[in-house]
């Protein structure tokens, strides 16, 4: 029986309908050739829905995204929207995107394909074959905890303050969403935060594992603190798998993380809500301005977050084993956009990248058969 989902494309500024246009390639290609179709809804989001409608998210395209399966994102802004409002700018499209469908996990996988290891600047076997996932919580902790500002404290000093809070239902609803990953992957989980000198850290603490015992004494729990799992991170990457963690050292950890894997145009990520609302997929990277418009920008970030759509929201874990390969392919083939561009391989454009990848999708079907 064909597999039916629903898909709103959101390509956004700058290289991101570019980028979208290879992901497009290759749902076609598995529309094509495995049995699963896609009602595929297209809408604008940023700098594009600025010039359309005024605000870089009209109410209507939010809700259209709240009744689709599955949501794929390119990138948004732009240098000719630098000097609209803040509150309208193409980054708080995305912002209120995120916020209206309550998404807060952030998902960032750190994957190092054997043809980039040399492409880190940590020794190649300390990254070769590293593949970690960071479950950041995105939508509470100290970027959003009240009370905040800056104070005039009246004698020639200011105090600047933020609050970090967490309750324990936040907490445990970004763990469940590592624990259940961790059972797709080597199950294991690693809980970070600083519980030796933040209260809201031994909260953390006791609600992960609380969380653990009740309901997934299967999986193997860990707790590391977060400045040392910073030094973990370079010293030995591969001892992770799955590590969860609030929404600052999140933020830290996963630019750490995304940067032994070498390259901006690799990095997939996702943000996820409560199960059966949509989840958000899209590139780390932004709108690139510098190289939009020349077909030269690295689509492979934006094709992994189709495959992470395919395998949590979804359910087509194959099909993202499948894509995931055939990058894996593609990268060993030499074949590379100037970005991952090294020493006896051959520079290929936008287009040519998607289209090469198609090709080694056709040969695993053609080796199939
Ligand atoms: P950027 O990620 O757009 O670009 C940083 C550098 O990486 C540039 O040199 C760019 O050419 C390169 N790069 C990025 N993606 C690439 C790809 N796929 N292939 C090859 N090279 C790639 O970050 P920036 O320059 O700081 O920001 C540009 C605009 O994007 C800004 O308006 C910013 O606000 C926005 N932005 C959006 C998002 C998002 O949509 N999620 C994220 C970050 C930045």
């Amino acid at each position: 029986m064909t597999a039916q989902h629903s898909l709103m494309i959101l390509p956004g500024d700058g290289i991101g309908p570019e980028v979208m246009a290879e992901v497009r390639k290759v749902i076609n290609w598995l529309e094509n050739n495995k049995n699963i179709s896609f009602t595929i809804q297209e809408d604008l989001i940023g700098g594009a829905a600025i010039e359309a409608h005024g605000t870089s998210l009209s109410t209507e395209t939010l809700e259209k995204c709240r009744t689709v399966d599955t949501i794929l994102l390119g990138a948004v802004g732009g240098t000719q929207w630098a000097d609209v409002d803040y509150a309208i700018r193409p980054e708080a499209g995305l912002l209120k995107l995120r916020k209206e469908l309550d998404l807060f996990a952030n998902l960032r996988p750190a994957i190092v394909f054997d043809a980039l290891a040399n492409a880190s600047t940590l020794k190649t076997d300390i990254v070769k074959g590293l593949d970690i996932l960071i479950v950041r919580e995105l939508t509470g902790g100290i970027y959003f905890g009240e009370p905040r500002g800056i104070e005039d404290l009246g004698n020639g000093e200011r105090r600047g303050i933020n609050t970090q809070v967490y309750t324990s239902s936040e907490i445990r609803r970004v763990g469940r969403i590592a624990f259940e990953l961790a059972k797709k992957r080597q199950n294991r989980v690693c809980s970070c935060e600083k519980s030796n000198v933040m209260e809201s850290g031994k909260l953390w603490r006791e609600d992960i594992t609380a969380l653990h015992d009740a309901e997934y004494g299967d999986v193997e729990l860990s707790h590391m603190y977060a400045d040392n799992c910073a030094m973990q991170l370079l010293r030995d990457p591969k001892q992770f798998d799955v590590i969860v963690t609030d929404n600052l050292f999140g933020d830290i950890l996963s630019d750490e993380a995304a940067m032994l894997t070498g390259s901006l145009g690799m990095l997939p990520s996702a943000s996820l809500g409560a199960p059966g609302t949509p989840g958000l997929y899209e590139p780390v990277h932004g709108s690139a301005p510098d190289i939009a418009g020349q077909n030269k920008a690295n689509p492979l970030a934006t094709i992994l977050s189709f495959a992470m759509a395919l395998r949590y929201s979804l359910e087509q874990t194959h099909l993202a084993d499948l894509i995931e390969d055939a990058v894996q392919d593609v990268l060993s083939q030499g074949q590379r956009t100037p970005d991952i561009m090294a020493p006896g391989c051959t520079e290929i454009s936008t287009g040519a990248m998607g289209d090469a990848l198609i090709g080694v999708l056709d040969l695993s079907m053609a080796n199939a058969a």
